[in-house]
């Protein structure tokens, strides 16, 4: 019997518990799920940063921690979780990422703020997507399903990835050079990257100047993929047409933040997606199966790399 601990904060136990249990009798795992067994006897722990577990230390016995959030760059910081980690993909949390960008790729590609402003019986009608070039930076579990998802709409969608990837209908880059060839191209730009060292401050005042003119940026990555300063520059001097932003450097965003009065800001309080015990069950019964069976974990993160 495998002990499993879930340590995702006391309030989302009620809804985890039912899900999760059902999970695991449907892997056919033998798992003894609680939020009481002592660290010592611990095999498996399924976890969310809350101030109830900030000490991994003490579960000398645990061959895995698993994440409930997609974005590990807090977790990953706590030096005492030496435990492997994986991430959560998730296939409800997949498909919310996929309507929130395409609702917000389309909003700016048919021009539908215009409309609600003030129709124009004399104006042209917005372009077709197989005009619109949209770049997503990141292509994991949520980007891939994102480009892939415009692909089908006919958008013309260039990726951009730390490894060089093949997605079908997808332009996909790597490396720097991949990087100002979307940059360069993209009318319409979704950040779907994880918040690493690398990737912090990516968006700065050099990339946006990079974007064809009147472009949109839509982040439901992290906060701090983006410059805050160069982007409120940049759509101040007509380089950027709009920011759709889900995610903030601070959250819940500061009362008196100027993205919140800025005129092309539109601000969505990080509900671009989320975990769905549903769907996200199975993904942790998986693992835990494979905890069970000696083998590896899926989606596991690399310290070094960040994500
Ligand atoms: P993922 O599967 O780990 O994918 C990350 C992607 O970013 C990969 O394609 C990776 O490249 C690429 N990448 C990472 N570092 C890079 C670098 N230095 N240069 C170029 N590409 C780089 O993550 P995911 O599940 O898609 O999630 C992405 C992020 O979405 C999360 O980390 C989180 O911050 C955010 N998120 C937001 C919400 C929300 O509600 N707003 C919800 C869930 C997640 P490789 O493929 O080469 O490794």
């Amino acid at each position: 019997m495998i002990k499993v601990l879930f340590a995702g904060g006391a309030d989302r136990w009620p809804t985890w518990e039912a899900p999760l249990r059902a999970a695991l009798a449907e892997a056919e795992v033998q798992a003894d799920l609680s939020t009481q067994h002592p660290p010592d006897e611990v095999d498996v722990i399924v976890f969310a940063p809350n101030p109830d577990l900030t000490d991994f230390r003490p579960f000398t016995r645990a061959r895995a921690v698993l994440s409930l959030w997609a974005g590990v760059e807090t977790i990953v910081q706590n030096e005492t979780l030496t435990q492997p980690l994986a991430r959560m993909v998730d296939p409800g949390l997949t498909e919310g990422m996929v309507e929130y960008v395409t609702a917000h790729v389309l909003r700016h590609h048919l021009g539908i703020d215009a409309y609600l402003r003030a129709p124009d019986w004399h104006g042209d009608a917005p372009p077709l997507a197989r005009d619109r070039p949209v770049g997503i930076l990141g292509l994991g579990a949520l980007g891939a399903a994102c480009a892939e998802a415009l692909s089908r709409l006919n958008f013309e969608v260039l990726g951009w990835s730390r490894r060089q990837k093949t997605l079908v209908g997808v332009s996909c880059h790597a490396g720097e050079d991949g990087l100002i060839t979307v940059l360069e191209r993209a009318e319409i730009l979704v950040l779907l990257l994880p918040l690493t060292d690398e990737t912090a401050d990516l968006i700065d005042g050099a990339a946006l100047a990079r974007m064809p003119r009147g472009a949109a940026l839509i982040n439901p990555g992290r906060g701090g993929l983006v410059v805050d300063d160069d982007l409120l520059s940049a759509l101040d001097g007509d380089r950027l047409s709009h920011a759709t932003l889900d995610v903030f450097r601070t959250e819940p965003l500061p009362q008196d933040h100027p993205f919140w009065d800025h005129p092309r800001v539109t601000v969505t309080p990080h509900i671009a997606s989320a975990t769905r015990p549903a769907t996200a069950a199975g993904a942790i019964a998986e693992n835990v199966r494979r905890v069970a069976e000696g083998r590896p974990l899926r989606h596991l993160v690399d310290r070094d790399r960040g994500y």
